[in-house]
């Protein structure tokens, strides 16, 4: 049975088609795009083809719990009521808060805005994309007076000019990505400027690459509004009739950047390939810059925003095709938390507390017979705030919903004592295991992905239904339903009674439609969003519901593609206002032993904290342990070399992973994933190292300016052990380890100090003595396995640090031998070489969507493949998502340069 579904993971928003087995009620048999979707057209990254390969009951929360010990649901709901319900009446409703997640389904965020600020009448309700397009949002609303994202993906094929600033699109929206490759094919005149510090893989669709100096963005699009002004550039027409603050936007720019070559030094870069940026911005219509948290993760998030805004509005680029500056978020469903208000500084359907009638128009609307809600009267704390107050005692509950803050709020182990202090924590999950879970007193098993139904919107504001497709393990239960059934339990009863989850989506429908309409302005409580035209589905139009951008109403039943056509915005004066802003430092200043500047961000192929993807094993294989990404100058200085484990320290806390050195980072500056965390290897916590600043108007951490000193850990050994699955390695033993999920068995990277006997170490901590060895004592070899009854237990091979990994055999042969019953005579002849007889060595993995490794590719250059197409035509890599396009490419280029190089001796 094939279920038309949405990709859980990035902004993007992609269709899937999930091909369900019937007769196995827990298993889905693939996953594909979905050709009819509009966001995808029926494209997949990576992460999106491996989903069906991360489901399964193992590592679920499958029963409520109370203090460890599984409890019934009926126990476990009247005691969050009951708890609650006391906090209120000794502290008052502001010591409860809210910490929700844009993994929440828009229907589920309705009703947690709903109860926490309705009717347990806290403000203090915020969400993990704070962390993640605050700022994006609070630029949108200053420039435009709401919170509307002008443009579609089609802008992005439209475009004759696309600026991707901030933003690593190739690894973290890839099919947006894809899409822009293809647009740039069919359109060869379509330039494409990238804007980052760092060389990324998106580098390599780029026309022309600007590598500014970080943080100096403001810099960079104050330098084009002056460029703009000083070349005759400004759409003078569109700034008189549409725009205000242009005056002010204009000073302020020349005063920090008034020519070229200010601008060039302010940046960093070139001034000749500065000035072809700024020419080429100038003179087009069709620009669309895309931005993404490379920009917002600052204390000046808001401002760098809206310097990009302005430069927009000064040419009138804007509420067209291809033109407007376009946020991308990062979560599935940030946007619809931004719908329904779930943001501490929101207050429901696109209205803040100081929209004018909001608060007296949602109080009627959410009124039911005998029961008015009690509206907080303004604001709530933001994510930062919110643990101070849980700190100062002011927060005595918090219900933490399908997020993981312990790995993902700035200053992570302060958030870890605040947790501790906090009398009641209260966490609705879907897994049995995270580094937040620990400090639970209440667990609610939430239903996963797959068996939840709801609706999520996209970056482009599309509304796309997601699917319940298998049913929850266990008594694992769907959010909304466990937030109606405490509301009913605080006497909220008749304000939470729904027959379904079409029937919330009609209510949060008819919200946004609630006195809203083109009779009203915004100074009367005129919204943006608006998709009154979806209220009133029935269970069964609402299950069928296509894919359709907001607003969608009277005017718009279809919906619409893009905004501010007809250049009316939603500032009282109907102006889209340009905001003078200058250049700040950031708040994390160097001090004497932590220079180095810490940029935090995500990989190819795994989502925020790996709870899901890391179930695939094959989105394990491109990186696979924490790392640390440093510039070989910088590496030099801090005496580490390629592949050693090294240690990222400040006054906040530490973080090991292994050294890659490498001329795509700046120097200065260095470059570690967010994904690692407790679960999977030691001190790896990236969120620990960034201190809790944020952006004053937006809130959101400065997440990408960590300061941070680098020093190596002294390792005599490294060591990699295979284990069955459910089997723990002996981690005491080890000064560092990281674990990474295979098919069917676990591996354990570890590194350790003291070396000890190896086969008496096996028998103490693993429990049994080897069936196996074999030991080179002069080299500090020692390769081990374990069989019992024929099976494979257990597999280990030591090295001296540094020498171990690139003499590994083929980890994917170990792993399927760990299936095996019996491990026949040749196979245990092959174990401690770690290979199948005939097996080739492929390499690290470039391609996860085929399993292709560097070797095989190289190989296979070397056998006369010399453009991407001739490579996945032999390998097939590279065909199925793209993502791994860019290395392949590098791989190319570095093996003909190999060729090319003169031959020591001879005249090149
Ligand atoms: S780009 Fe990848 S992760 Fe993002 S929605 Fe699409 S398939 Fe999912």
């Amino acid at each position: 049975m094939q279920t038309n579904t949405t990709c859980p993971y990035c902004g993007v928003g992609c269709g899937v088609v999930a091909e369900h087995d019937t007769t196995r009620c827990d298993t889905l048999v693939s996953v594909t795009g979905d050709p009819s979707h509009p966001a995808n057209q029926g494209r997949l990254c990576v992460k999106g083809s491996a989903l069906a390969e991360t489901l399964g009951h193992d590592g679920r929360l499958t029963h409520p719990r109370i203090d460890g010990l599984e409890v019934s649901w009926e126990r476990a709901l009247d005691e969050v009521g009951a708890r609650l319900g006391r906090v209120r009446q000794q502290h008052g409703s502001g010591a409860i808060a809210g910490y929700l997640s844009g993994q929440l389904l828009t229907e589920d965020y309705y009703l947690a805005n709903k109860f926490f600020k309705g009717f347990v009448g806290t403000p203090h309700v915020d969400t993990n994309s704070r962390l993640c397009m605050a700022s994006a949002v609070a630029g949108y609303k200053r420039a435009l007076g709401a919170d509307a994202v002008p443009c579609c993906y089609e802008d992005l094929e439209e475009a004759e000019l696309v600026v991707l600033t901030g933003s690593n699109l190739a690894w973290n929206h890839p099919v947006l990505y894809q899409r822009l490759r293809t647009a740039k094919r069919r359109n060869p005149l379509m330039r494409i400027v990238v804007i980052d510090p760092r060389v990324t893989d998106t580098c390599e669709i780029a026309d022309l690459y600007l590598p500014i100096a970080s943080g100096s963005d403001i810099a960079l699009f104050n330098g084009l509004l002056s460029y703009m002004a000083g070349k005759g550039r400004l759409d003078h027409d569109f700034i008189e009739r549409h725009t205000e603050g242009f005056d002010e936007a204009l000073a302020a720019a020349q005063l920090e950047a008034p020519d070229i070559e200010t601008a060039a030094d302010l940046c960093g870069v070139d001034a000749e390939r500065l000035e072809t940026f700024y020419y080429w911005f100038a003179s087009q219509l069709h620009v669309v810059t895309l931005y993404s948290q490379g920009i917002n993760q600052s204390s000046s998030g808001t401002d760098r925003v809206n310097a990009i805004i302005n430069c927009h509005l000064a040419g009138g680029s804007i509420g067209l095709p291809g033109a407007g500056p376009f946020s991308i978020t990062g979560q599935p469903n940030a946007m619809g938390g931004r719908e329904v208000g779930g943001l501490a500084n929101q207050l429901a359907a696109h209205m803040d507390y100081h929209t004018p009638g909001a608060l007296d128009r949602v109080t009627r609307f959410w009124t039911t017979p005998g029961l008015v809600p009690t509206l907080p009267e303004g604001p709530g704390h933001k994510a930062l705030a919110l643990v101070e107050a849980i700190e100062r005692g002011e927060i005595q509950a918090l219900w933490i919903m399908a997020t993981n803050p312990l790995v993902s709020l700035p200053d992570a182990n302060r958030v870890r004592a605040a947790l501790k202090k906090c009398s009641l924590v209260i966490v609705s999950e879907c897994m049995a295991h995270n580094d937040t879970l620990e400090h639970a007193d209440i667990l609610l098993p939430a239903s996963g992905w797959a068996e939840k139904d709801g609706t999520v919107t996209n970056s482009e504001r599309r509304i796309s239904r997601q699917r319940g497709i298998l049913p929850p393990p266990g008594e694992a239960r769907h959010d909304w339903w466990i937030i109606c059934e405490v509301a009913r339990r605080m006497g909220f009863g008749e304000a939470f009674a729904y027959s379904g989850v079409h029937e919330v989506f009609d209510e949060h429908a008819r919200l946004s439609g609630f006195e809203n309409g083109p009779q009203a302005t915004p100074e009367t409580g005129y919204r943006l969003f608006d998709i009154s035209g979806l209220a009133g589905l029935d269970r069964a139009q609402y299950d069928a519901l296509a894919p359709i951008q907001w607003p969608v109403n009277v005017g718009a039943p279809k919906g619409t593609a893009r905004l501010f056509e007809n250049a009316r915005f939603m500032t009282p004066s109907g102006r889209a206002r340009l905001i003078a802003v200058a250049s700040r430092p950031g708040m994390q200043r160097p001090g004497s032993d932590t220079r180095l500047l810490l940029n935090t961000g995500r990989i190819r192929d795994q989502w925020h904290t790996m709870t899901r993807t890391a179930r695939a094993s094959r989105l394990m294989h491109h990186r696979s342990e924490p790392f640390i990404e440093v510039h070989p100058e910088d590496a030099r200085q801090a005496s580490v070399h390629n592949g050693q484990i090294a240690r990222l320290h400040n006054t906040l806390g530490e973080y090991l992973g292994r050294v890659r050195v490498t001329t795509a980072q700046p120097q200065g500056s260095l470059f570690v994933p967010i994904h690692w965390n407790d679960q999977f290897a030691r001190q790896a916590r990236a969120s620990a190292l960034i201190a809790a600043v944020c952006d004053p108007v937006s809130g959101q951490p400065e997440s990408k300016q960590g300061r941070v000193a680098l020093s190596p850990v002294t390792a005599q050994w490294e060591a990699c052990l295979l284990l069955k699955r459910d089997a723990r390695a002996p981690l005491e033993a080890c000064d560092w380890w990281a674990r990474i999920p295979q098919a069917h068995c676990q591996r354990w990277q570890m590194a350790g100090e003291k070396v000890p006997d190896w086969r008496v170490w096996c028998e103490r901590m693993l429990g049994q003595a080897p069936t196996l060895w074999s030991e080179d004592e002069t080299r500090g070899h020692f390769r081990a396995a374990c069989l019992h009854g024929g099976r494979l237990l257990w597999w280990l091979a030591v090295a001296p640090v540094g020498t171990l990994n690139p003499m590994l055999g083929e980890i994917g042969w170990l792993d399927d031998c760990f299936a095996l019953e019996t491990l026949e005579s040749p196979q245990r002849r092959r174990l401690l070489a770690g290979r199948a007889a005939s097996g080739e060595d492929g390499g690290p993995t470039v391609c996860s969507c085929h399993q292709v490794g560097e070797k095989t590719i190289g190989r296979a250059i070397a056998g006369g493949c010399k453009s991407v197409e001739a490579l996945g035509e032999r390998l097939a890599c590279g065909t199925q998502c793209g993502s791994c396009i860019p290395e392949l490419k590098k791989l190319l280029a570095a093996q003909t340069e190999r060729r090319e190089e003169p031959v020591e001796g001879t005249s090149a």
